[in-house]
């Protein structure tokens, strides 16, 4: 018995789809209509190899829109009649124009042949297609014809039969139409699948996209349920106004735009051409941005100068943050009665949360470049450029995708970043891309490395973040690289990025967009980062100390101000109720809000003080304030001395709170590192979220500071503290930015991957992060770097 095949014939105008089938069928057609309208339907049988092919001719159509009738007859057979297969008959002398139709066939799903006629018209202008090249990358088999002389036919038919007898199930091909486009189409399209409209016929995703194109068949199709049909009317219409503010365009413009992005893609990797051509503006900027050469040159030149500018632009807004923390800290600790909650306020929130909260300018400028970026369509040629890079350490091109959500450029966060990869089909790239993504530098990550450049690198700090952009890389393409070659090993998967035009981003979707970032950052600190930093200020305040060590402490202020007393001071200053008043007096000269000494009860005060001044900043000496020098001398020492107390009892505190004697503990695990406990327990809490090492770093140099230090920004601090120095700052940083991924990330990456991919992820980041930080601080301390 012979086996029945059907297949359409389908193409653009004037490929050769008559001579094809003329010549597959001879004079044996069938002319009629199709029922209901005026337009031709041609039929025809042939017979190849015991299979009896029906061929129907397919009306010419560019796209398969329901624009124009002839196209809503080819797709409406498509979908009813389900023939076996569908031959797509390309020109292949103007392959970008025509793949726009077959790419529409691979996204309903049908079993597709392509038969790339006019191959004689190809090589004639001097293309030359890697036949190979094209059936990977699109998926689909490619068979070169000449349909005017009968030539490739018997291939084709072969591989007709072929496709025909592989399994019928469709498999529609996912376009990437970007972020805004992709949110709504899965949202759509698990609509239509709760809903009972029948998927299994009509593709849900591809409803969807025709949903967000407008077409009006489709709306009415699934608008007859009418619950359903509201809910995708208010959804397009949310996007389409999105789309308008943002980018200046319909859903329909930028869909047409990505799907031509994908076949540029496709030719661009495919096809040579020797002749010269008519080409777009956009196809002659990616000549010279996507050159094997020049593009990652470009790339690199172009990721340096925005670090550079960012922080030059963000440098003096987010001094104002910091001046103005300070600030609100002072004022806090002046108007609020000294205690927990005054410590709570200050140390927790003000120069905890605040310190995350002050690199907003610095957040906002960086979305707002990658804004820029990625509107103008630059981002898609990063992908296609890092594709060819990437491949070489066993990732796959939608990996970079993935990694440059989860911060590629500083900034990102990696939970979006390991939802991204799953555009990846193959397991194995998808899991090693999930591995390494959050290896990247989000924007979690970005205030703890300006807190420490700032403080240790401040000449450099766009150099700095250049830098450290490159090792993330590095490391996550070794990683990659190693887990492909041991766990992971497996075959590559072909790779095709959409490369729209280039469109000029308006200044209004820019806004849009970053503010929309800025905004999930700030969110961010003032709940989760708030509420984990009030727990570990309560970590590091608790147990507090017990009363006979504070009593203890008393005592030795009090002997202190006995000494003082004691001294050649006592003869200004006689007893403790003067002293305590000049200390008072002292604080406001020293905040120079008394310029001249009042009263004349106060003219003692004034001399004694002005001496004081003197001697402490070390200036020239004045003869007539020579006979207050020695007093002013013990007052001096008088007020080192309960600097030191205080700071000892507050050391102490910390050090015997949970938090401190947590981050005592891993001091036996950390020393080699160089990080003391206070830093331990700022990584600890970062297990959470990675902005919470600033957080809290902030509240424990808070907790333990002396008055002077108050008025000083975090970075200051650390500068000045004697166990820190560039060495240490960098260690931290690379520890930082590898050490296991934050919570939010692994609970994503459980969901994704499982448990054990989830566990994995956390122990061989941190191992790496240890590791490598060992390393650093080893190398670098016998460089003589530590100092
Ligand atoms: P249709 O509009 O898709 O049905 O295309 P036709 O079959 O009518 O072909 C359009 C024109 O292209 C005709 O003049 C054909 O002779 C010519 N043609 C078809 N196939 C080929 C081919 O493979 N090579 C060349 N050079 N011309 C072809
Ligand atoms: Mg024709």
């Amino acid at each position: 018995m012979t086996k029945k095949i059907t297949i359409a014939l389908a193409g653009n105008p004037n490929a050769g789809k008559t001579s094809l089938f003329n010549h597959l069928t001879g004079a044996r057609a069938h002319v009629g209509n199709y029922p209901g309208v005026t337009v031709q339907k041609k039929e025809g049988r042939l017979q190849h190899d015991g299979y009896e092919i029906h061929v129907v001719d397919l009306p010419g159509t560019y796209s398969l829109t329901a624009y124009s009738l002839e196209e809503l007859v080819a797709r409406n057979f498509i979908l009813e009649e389900r023939p076996d297969v569908v031959v797509d008959v390309v020109d292949a002398a103007n392959l970008d124009r025509n793949l726009y139709l077959a790419l529409q066939f691979m996204e309903i799903g049908v079993p597709l042949v392509i038969a790339l006629n006019m191959m004689d018209m190809a090589e004639s202008i001097g293309l030359k297609i890697d036949l190979e090249k094209l059936k990977t990358l699109l998926g689909v088999e490619v068979v070169p014809t000449v349909a005017r002389q009968g030539k490739g036919l018997d291939r084709l038919l072969d591989t007709v039969v072929r496709v025909a007898e592989a399994d019928h199930e469709w498999r529609p091909k996912n376009i990437r139409y970007g972020p805004d486009l992709d949110l709504k189409i899965r949202e759509i399209s698990d609509l239509l699948m709760r809903s009972r409209f029948p998927t299994d016929k009509y593709p849900a995703r591809w409803l969807a996209v025709k949903c967000l194109e407008g077409d009006q068949e489709v709306l009415n199709l699934v608008g007859r349920d009418e619950a359903v049909g509201r809910k995708i009317k208010t959804a397009v219409e949310e996007l389409t106004r999105h789309l308008r503010a943002t980018l200046d365009d319909e859903p329909e413009g930028i869909i047409a735009d990505q799907r031509y992005g994908f076949i540029a893609s496709v030719t661009k990797q495919a096809v040579t051409s020797e002749g010269d051509f008519r080409r777009t503006i956009s196809d002659k900027i990616d000549l010279v941005l996507l050159n094997r050469l020049l593009g990652p040159i470009i790339l690199l030149a172009i990721l340096y100068s925005i670090y550079n500018l960012i922080f030059w632009i963000s440098g003096a807004p987010v001094a104002w943050f910091e001046v103005f923390f300070t600030w609100l800290g002072g004022a806090a600790t002046s108007i609020m009665p000294e205690g927990l909650l005054q410590s709570l306020v200050v140390s927790g929130l003000i120069d905890g949360v605040g310190g995350v909260i002050g690199f907003v300018p610095l957040i906002a400028f960086m979305f707002f470049a990658i804004a820029i970026l990625e509107d103008s369509g630059y981002l898609a040629r990063i992908a296609f450029i890092m594709d060819r890079i990437l491949r070489t350490f066993g990732l796959h091109g939608n990996s970079v995708l993935a990694l440059m959500i989860g911060g590629g450029i500083a900034g990102g966060c990696a939970v979006p970043g390991v939802l991204a990869a799953r555009t990846l089909r193959d397991p194995k790239e998808r899991l090693a891309t999930i591995m390494v993504t959050p290896l990247m530098n989000c924007g979690a990550k970005l205030p703890v490395y300006a807190v420490l450049i700032a403080a240790f690198f401040a000449r450099h700090e766009g150099r700095m973040l250049f830098l450290l952009t490159l090792i993330s890389w590095s490391l996550a393409l070794i990683s990659a690289r190693i887990l492909r070659w041991t766990v992971l090993r497996g075959e590559h998967t072909p790779f095709v990025m959409e490369l729209p035009p280039y469109r000029l981003p308006t200044f209004r979707g820019l806004l849009i967009h970053s503010w929309e970032r800025v905004w999930e950052y700030i969110k961010k600190a003032g709940t989760i980062i708030l509420a984990i930093s009030v727990i570990i200020w309560a970590l590091m305040t608790f147990p507090a100390l017990p009363e006979d060590v504070v009593e203890d402490f008393q005592n030795q202020r009090s002997r202190a101000e006995q000494a003082f007393l004691a001294g050649p001071g006592g003869k200004i200053l006689p007893d403790l109720e003067a002293l305590h008043q000049f200390n008072e007096y002292y604080q406001l000269i020293q905040a120079q809000k008394i310029k001249k000494a009042g009263e004349d009860s106060q003219a003692e005060y004034h001399s004694l003080a002005r001496a004081a001044l003197g001697l402490a900043q070390e200036g020239p000496l004045c003869p007539e304030l020579k006979a207050y020098y020695a007093p002013a001398q013990g007052y001096l020492n008088y007020r080192q001395r309960l600097q030191e107390i205080g700071a000892e009892e507050a050391g102490l505190a910390l050090r015997r709170s949970l938090g401190g004697r947590l981050g005592l503990l891993l001091e036996k695990i950390t020393r080699p590192l160089g990080f003391d406990w206070r830093t331990n327990i700022a990584l600890v809490g970062g297990f959470a979220a990675k902005e919470v090492v600033i957080s809290t770093l902030g509240t424990a140099y808070s907790l333990s500071e002396t008055e002077e230090e108050a008025s000083k920004s975090l970075a200051e601090k650390l500068a000045s503290q004697p166990g820190w120095n560039p060495l240490t700052a960098f260690t931290l940083i690379l520890f930082v930015m590898v050490y296991s991924p934050c919570v939010a990330t692994l609970v994503v990456i459980v969901r994704e991957a499982g448990w054990s991919w989830g566990l994995f992820a956390m122990l061989y980041t941190t191992v790496l992060a240890y590791l490598l930080t060992l390393a650093t601080a080893q190398i670098g301390g016998v460089l003589g770097l530590g100092v």
